[in-house]
């Protein structure tokens, strides 16, 4: 698997620090074969890889997991940041009735599948009143492939006239869902077994009386190498809104939906999983990832790690505070803590009493920028002067703030920042501790 061979990359590298540039070039080699073996279009490897190697080089390794783990879960968080982030995308359905769906994709791909899994989620799930109509006069029984998806589905089909051309029947149905107040009309195109000039003519043509409101690109996830042209051909000759993987329920890795994306730069926004016409779902970006890569496991040990790492820290500051210590080396582990949280604004969310300091500090100009410069400001002092902040002279003052690229009065109100914390712990120590303090807030 990918992280054995991680792990045979890292061996030497067992201490801490910082992943440096040529560790992460030897981790890459291997995470390229990965993704070919997932079937990534080699482009979109390339491409990925360039953008992964900057973002790790530097990063610092967490403690308790190898370098390697820490490896895959960077390349994994850029993957699933790369096929769309966290969040599913659905229909975009907000235009006048009939809105229009058009489906198009390679024959064979599961458009008039698709077309009928969707129409019964919109029937279904969205209380919309659907129609579909095939406009597939290549194969003499695409459209009844499809009338007979409708009948099973409950959704009506646009009735077939033997003999019409795709714009004519296209024509026909709008009319219909007028006629009959279908809130949307799914129009099911004609397959094409290569990209063909003649039948991207005719999909253009459609696209044009019809003014779909989606156009959903239908792709097989075992479209390898091929996945590039077929995205890029259709992406260039219609205005494609978003991509519908089929074949997921397969043995595909999923690596066409990284192509995809990158290629059309749009969302993937449903998945097949069989032929059963409930068999679709929402796109998850993250578990695509994980199948991409094959080591879910591994991010989510090193998600654990960090959070452990987190508690760890925190359990330190708090037995320091209750003896009255703070000094810069705390202030940054807090500094730390609060960005690995969200930044100040995740912070103010989660702490009631918080709500009015952060006005405070957004009042003094102080945003999630400033915790970067006072981690920065602290880094560039020796270990004695964290220790013992009061070591800072005018010139110690300037090479600090010399070295982390600030004002010495940045490093001023560092300073005075830091003494009013340790007033406060102090504070805190003289009225009991931190019970104390959770007796205050509480
Ligand atoms: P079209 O030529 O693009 O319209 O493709 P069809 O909708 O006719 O699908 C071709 C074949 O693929 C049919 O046998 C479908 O049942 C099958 N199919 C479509 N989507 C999926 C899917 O998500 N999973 C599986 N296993 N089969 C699918
Ligand atoms: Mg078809």
């Amino acid at each position: 698997t990918l992280s054995d061979r991680l792990g045979g990359v890292f061996d030497k590298l067992r201490g801490r620090g910082a992943l440096k540039e040529q560790d992460v070039v030897d981790a890459m080699r291997e995470v390229r074969i990965a993704l070919l073996e997932a079937d990534v279009a080699l482009p979109v490897v390339r491409r990925f890889i360039d953008e992964v190697t900057e973002k790790a080089v530097g990063q610092s390794v967490l403690r308790s997991v190898t370098p390697g783990q820490q490896v895959v879960k960077i390349v994994n968080d850029a993957l699933v940041d790369m096929l769309g982030g966290e969040e599913t995308v659905g229909l975009d359905l907000v235009a006048a009735p009939p809105v229009v769906i058009m489906m198009v994709g390679l024959q064979g791909s599961g458009k008039t599948t698709t077309t009928a899994k969707l129409a019964k989620l919109l029937r279904e799930k969205h209380g919309k009143k659907a129609m579909m109509a095939s406009l597939d006069v290549n194969r003499p029984a695409a459209q009844d492939q499809l009338k007979v998806l409708g009948e099973q589905v409950g959704v009506a089909t646009l009735p077939i006239i033997v003999g019409q051309q795709p714009v004519e029947i296209a024509t026909r149905a709008l009319n219909a869902a007028k006629l009959q107040a279908v809130d949307v009309l799914l129009l099911d195109t004609a397959g094409r077994l290569h990209v063909d000039q003649q039948l991207m003519d005719e999909m253009k043509a459609v696209a044009a009386i019809s003014n779909p409101k989606e156009t959903l690109l239908v792709v097989d996830s075992l479209t390898g190498q091929d996945a590039v042209n077929v995205a890029q051909s259709f992406g260039s000759q219609v205005d494609l809104t978003g991509v519908i993987l089929t074949r997921m329920d397969g043995d595909a890795r999923g690596g066409a939906a990284l192509s995809m994306r990158a290629v059309t730069g749009k969302p993937i926004k449903f998945a097949g999983t069989g032929e059963k016409m409930d068999a679709i779902e929402p796109f998850h970006p993250g578990r695509v990832a994980g199948r991409i890569l094959g080591m879910g496991d591994i991010v989510s040990i090193v998600e654990k790690a960090a959070a452990t790492i987190q508690a760890e820290d925190a359990e330190k500051l708090a037995q320091r505070m209750a003896k009255g210590q703070f000094d810069m080396n705390d202030l940054r582990m807090q500094l730390r803590q609060m960005q690995n949280m969200g930044g100040l604004g995740a912070l103010a969310g989660m702490m009631p009493g918080m709500k009015k300091a952060k006005a405070a500090m957004q009042q003094s100009g102080m945003d999630d920028r400033v915790l970067l410069r006072m981690d920065a400001i602290i880094g560039s002092m020796t270990p004695k002067e964290r220790s013992r902040p009061e070591l800072l002279n005018a010139k110690r003052k300037i090479r600090i703030a010399n070295g982390s690229g600030t004002q010495v009065q940045d490093v001023n109100k560092l300073l005075k920042m830091h003494q009013e914390m340790e007033r406060a712990m102090k504070q805190i120590k003289k009225m009991g501790g931190l019970k104390g303090l959770a007796a205050m807030f509480g």
